[in-house]
């Protein structure tokens, strides 16, 4: 039997909405632990859980690592209150975690109770001065310890750990209201849609698709992202909004001059998913935009883009580089789903000299060109809902050469 100690994540809400904070992390969970025998003790600013023999501790990390909010997890050792017992114990966890140069390390402790013969203090300096004489490569240092041992004098027995895994951290997923995240198949959008997500905000996804024009496999690359997210949701469970986009994009590519093909695309985007956020009320519309990154990422692109949203408009990535965006990629294992090659409609026929200047008058005189309005509300109309779930596959690939096929 293992015990597990659980923090939460940004605790410096106050009244009413730490209490929300707390009861959301307990649903989140219960939800993603579900599958596990678990015992579980609330207490005011963390959680225990008892993981019986039979389940491995790793598994139960992995569903904790998808419980926003969560700060940090450990696993706490029990023990007689006996400090060289304590000390005898804890040597060969932290013999685990030591480096093979001289580690700061201190000792926190914590006496609850308070019929315990020392003081808390006393307690972390006996057992510094216990660990320091079988383990002389640690070196005490309070204020930037790589190794901490925590311990614990309860009524009924000792408790220590040495080591955390770290949690998300964050808030719940759901405490702060909802957004609709534009999902491409590419690396940045799926990171945004996590870091909306570990910001508290519940989402929707929204994805369009030009198929025929496009593979279908790249529609299937924007299920399978949703599927990962997914883990983080409530219930699991994301709405995929899928937008059939193909009527306008040929309409951009036939009548539209090059270099402001990608701003008008992307403004009759942003027009549909500010339509679709308003209709389902959702409050923001969230996107993987990085300044500078691309010729549509420019501050003057997106002033451009974003003048025809109705809509508040949030990016968690706009001052990221590539490089912090991949790592998360691949922390999330969305990393291998979106580099499959597959082009959408952003990165297919991309003309050669995007302007990087656009300005909005001259988007509207060159949207004045094409009959859009009917288009977006047709797109709008024929726009199918799919709810995604974290353990359940949709394969609309092998189903036909465009999304309406597939979904017949
Ligand atoms: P990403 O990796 O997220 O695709 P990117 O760097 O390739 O980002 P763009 O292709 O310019 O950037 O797209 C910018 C943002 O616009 C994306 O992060 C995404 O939020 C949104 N977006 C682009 N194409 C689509 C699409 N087909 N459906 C939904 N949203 C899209
Ligand atoms: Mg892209």
């Amino acid at each position: 039997m293992a015990l597990l100690l659980l923090r939460f994540g940004d605790l410096t809400l106050k009244g009413k909405n730490q209490k929300q904070f707390i009861q959301k992390v307990k649903e989140l969970l219960l939800e993603k632990t579900a599958m596990f025998r678990l015992e579980y003790t609330f207490q005011h600013d963390r959680i225990y859980l008892t993981v019986p023999d039979s389940i491995p501790v790793e598994s139960v990390f992995k569903q904790l690592s998808y419980v926003t909010g969560l700060h940090s997890y450990s696993v706490v050792h029990k023990c007689e209150k006996d400090l060289n017992l304590i000390a005898t114990q804890a040597i060969p966890f932290l013999q685990e975690v030591i480096q093979t140069k001289q580690t700061p390390f201190k000792v926190e402790s914590k006496r609850a109770d308070k019929s315990f013969p020392l003081t808390s203090q006393e307690i972390s300096k006996a057992l510094s001065k216990l660990i320091l004489r079988e383990i002389p490569l640690l070196k005490v240092d309070m204020h930037d310890p790589v190794v901490t041992l925590e311990v614990e004098i309860r009524q009924e027995a000792a408790y220590f750990y040495v080591s955390k895994e770290t949690g998300t951290g964050g808030f719940p997923v759901g405490i702060g209201g909802k957004g609709l995240v534009l999902l491409s198949g590419g690396i940045d959008s799926p990171v945004a849609a996590y870091l909306a997500m570990k910001k508290g905000l519940a989402i929707d996804c929204i994805h369009f698709e030009s198929t025929p024009l496009t593979a279908i496999e790249s529609v299937q690359k924007v299920v399978d992202l949703t599927q990962v997210l997914a883990r983080y949701a409530p219930n699991s469970t994301i709405r995929l909004h899928v937008v059939p986009f193909e009527e306008i994009h040929s309409m951009i590519l036939n009548h539209i001059p090059e270099a402001y093909i990608v701003t008008i695309m992307r403004r009759m985007m942003v027009r549909i998913a500010s339509a679709m956020a308003q209709k389902h009320h959702l409050q923001a519309l969230i996107n993987g935009e990085s300044l500078g990154q691309v010729a549509s990422q420019t501050i003057e692109s997106l002033e451009t883009i974003y003048q025809v949203s109705q809509s508040l408009v949030l990016r968690p990535l706009i001052t990221y580089d590539k490089n912090e965006i991949l790592a998360l990629a691949r922390k999330l294992e969305t990393y291998p789903i979106s580099v499959r090659p597959f082009e959408d409609c952003c990165t297919i026929y991309i003309p050669k000299s995007p302007s990087i200047r656009p300005v909005g008058w001259l988007a509207q005189r060159y949207e004045e060109k094409i009959p859009y309005q009917e288009a977006i509300e047709r797109a709008i109309q024929a726009t199918q809902v799919l709810v995604i779930h974290a353990n359940q596959t949709l394969d609309l690939a092998s189903r036909g050469l465009t999304v309406k096929e597939a979904l017949q």
